[in-house]
């Protein structure tokens, strides 16, 4: 047996390992696995190359709870270590890891996600154990098995033993603060979080299976028991798109998401060689309106090994939505958030994901536009939310972006330019796109629309205003106005001349038998000549106020907009008959007034409460 000094001139680093690393102790069980994990890809290549000789058989690994001796045990099949290795990787190199490790973060420790970036994984054991052991036989010929042993002081001792297995097992003798990793229950979890999908067997444990033998009446149920093995060492995302159909993606999403019963709307398949590796399947599902974001979110790996499901920075914000697994041994994981949002391989990422998602789309838009259609509801938010973040984003889904009409006909902005062309062009040449926020309560302004065979589109996602502010931007003599901004000829404003029907006298006398009645806080009074078929009161909300307004509650910088009070224009058509009524009434004008002022109200949904009562009172009146 040998003892010897770690080799080490930082006096001792255990209590900084415990102290600083202490938030994310569990991360300790997730480093032992991946070194065996690591051990057992290499074995198993050398095999491959006949470096190794034989067959190696299906390699597992294990993971082991004595809860007398109060060990954990960490079980691999992997090359093992000879002496000399033990010494080098264990003694030396991980060491002086350790030491750079300290030297840099001392002060400043902000991820612990960065213990494996200087070697530190095997150390991380010490978080959890007041003595680790480590049991190893190399695969080389003639190798002696050895021990290695260290309570946490620089001090440890190596000696030879029989073990006939190839192979190492790391022992952690867990420490009294950290009894709870000797549960059953805490190991389960963490090897379900961490190594759920590593590429080698991981046992744990074992369960009951039942299993039927024989057939018909003979048929009996039988239970025995198996192994419990934790993982799926070749999840959907390792494999060829060319190997997986449309079932296999849907079954990786139960597999990811156990809890999730809805159905994803569909997926991407991302794999990428340069200028970084990049795997991973992201899927869309169906936005609801309960669904909770910080739940069943995309998750990071690293060669199969979770990281976190916190993917801020790595994918663009307006894809924090989606769901799936993204895999890169590229991503600088063990940095803090702030280096990572500053990090060119990091944004090259990012652009990567958003240009692949904007290409499938595409694809999808192109290959069954009816079923990009149906879908569109569901996804619009996604990619309404991408064209306002995402400069490259807006110029592709220029191509698959679709705007409704009330009518149910589905345009791309292309299409609908041509569409209304011809009819929706105003006197100074601008292309009006009409819109609509909300096809009940605007109701009779769409219809006066479309009586004019004017396009409506159906536009309701809160960030509506921001988009065609955009819109509006990026195409020159595009005006976005919502059907009720203005009376219809106003809408589009074409070249006419109206007559009026009533004298210039007779308008200013109703004007004034109007405006006695009309609270002028609240209402713009503008007498106009339309036709006599159009309403005789009519409610606008003028565009540019409203969109303002809207964007100042979504958040968007115009502040103060939002505490603006409710101001509306009021239309008067001095062409309807009903102004003829109002002027020759004898009694009840004001009566009038209000009733048709009431009747543009509701039109408007404005109507409510005690006016509400009022108005019915006073129809009934009326009736008499
Ligand atoms: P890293 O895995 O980043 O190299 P670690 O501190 O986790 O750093 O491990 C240090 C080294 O110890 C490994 O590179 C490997 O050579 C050796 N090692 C650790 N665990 C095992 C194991 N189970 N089997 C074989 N070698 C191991
Ligand atoms: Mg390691």
């Amino acid at each position: 047996m040998s003892k010897g000094n770690i080799n080490i001139s930082t006096e001792n680093i255990f209590p900084i390992i415990k102290k600083f690393l202490y938030s994310d102790h569990e991360i300790f069980l997730r480093e032992l696995v991946s070194n065996a994990t690591d051990a057992t890809l290499k074995l198993k290549h050398l095999f491959s190359i006949g470096e190794a000789k034989g067959e190696y058989g299906t390699p597992q690994i294990e993971i082991k709870i004595d809860k007398k001796k109060k060990t954990l045990h960490i079980i691999d099949q992997g090359v093992g270590m000879t002496k000399e290795e033990v010494e080098k990787y264990i003694n030396e190199i991980a060491f002086s890891g350790a030491e750079e490790f300290v030297e840099k973060y001392k002060d400043k420790i902000e991820d612990s996600g960065i213990i494996g970036r200087f070697g530190l994984g095997f150390y991380s054991a010490f978080m959890v154990a007041d003595k680790v052991e480590i049991l190893t036989k190399s695969y080389k010929k003639g190798s002696q098995a050895v021990r290695w042993e260290c309570d946490g002081s620089p001090v440890y001792t190596l000696e030879n033993i029989d073990k006939k297995e190839i192979g190492t097992e790391i022992i952690l003798h867990i420490s009294k603060e950290e009894k709870g990793f000797l549960e059953e229950n805490k190991i389960n979890e963490l090897l379900t979080k961490y190594n759920r999908f590593m590429p080698i067997s991981i046992k744990h444990g074992t369960r009951e299976e039942t299993k039927t033998i024989g057939e018909g009446d003979d048929a009996k149920e039988e239970k025995t028991i198996v192994d419990n093995i934790i993982n799926n060492p070749t999840p959907a995302w390792t494999k060829k798109p060319s190997d997986l159909k449309e079932e296999d993606y849907k079954s990786f999403y139960r597999e990811l998401y156990p809890m999730q019963f809805e159905e994803p709307l569909f997926n991407i398949h991302l794999n990428v060689d340069y200028p970084f590796h990049l795997t991973g399947i992201l899927y869309f599902p169906r936005i609801t309106k309960n669904m909770d974001i910080q739940k069943d979110r995309i998750q990071l790996y690293q060669n199969q090994v979770f990281v976190t499901d916190n993917v801020e920075g790595i994918v663009p914000d307006f894809l924090q939505m989606l769901r799936g697994v993204i895999d890169s041994p590229d991503i600088p994981l063990n940095v803090s958030r702030s280096y990572l949002q500053s990090d060119g391989a990091v944004k090259k990422i990012s652009g990567y994901i958003t240009k692949k998602v904007a290409d499938k789309l595409n694809s999808i838009f192109k290959k069954d536009r009816k079923d990009f259609e149906a879908k569109w509801e569901d996804i619009k938010l996604i990619i309404e939310y991408g064209m306002l973040s995402e400069d490259k984003f807006f110029d592709k889904a220029q191509k698959f972006a679709l705007y409704p009409m009330v009518d149910g006909a589905n345009y791309t902005l292309e299409e609908l330019k041509k569409k209304i062309k011809d009819n929706q062009t105003d006197k100074d040449d601008n292309l009006i796109v009409l819109y609509t926020s909300d096809k009940d309560k605007q109701h009779s302004y769409i219809e006066t629309a479309q009586a004019k065979g004017y396009k409506v589109v159906l536009l309701d996602s809160p960030i509506v205003p921001h988009l065609i502010q955009k819109l509006e931007t990026e195409n020159e003599k595009v005006k976005f106005t919502r059907v009720d901004a203005d009376f219809i000829d106003n809408l589009i404003k074409k070249e006419d001349t109206k007559i009026s029907k009533l004298s210039d006298d007779e308008k200013s006398k109703l004007e004034g038998i109007i405006k006695e009645v009309v609270p002028a806080e609240k209402y713009t009074v503008q007498m106009e000549a339309l036709d006599s078929s159009e309403n005789p009161f009519i409610i606008t909300q003028p565009e540019f106020m409203r969109r303002y307004k809207e964007m100042s509650q979504t958040g968007g910088g115009m502040m103060g907009m939002g505490e603006m009070p409710e101001m509306y224009n009021l239309i008067i058509n001095t062409n309807n008959p009903l102004m003829d009524k109002i002027l020759k009434a004898k009694k009840n004008k004001a009566k009038y007034v209000n009733q048709a002022l009431d009747l543009a109200k509701l039109s408007q949904s404005l109507l409510t409460g005690k006016e509400m009562t009022e108005f019915i009172k006073r129809s009934f009146e009326l009736m008499k």
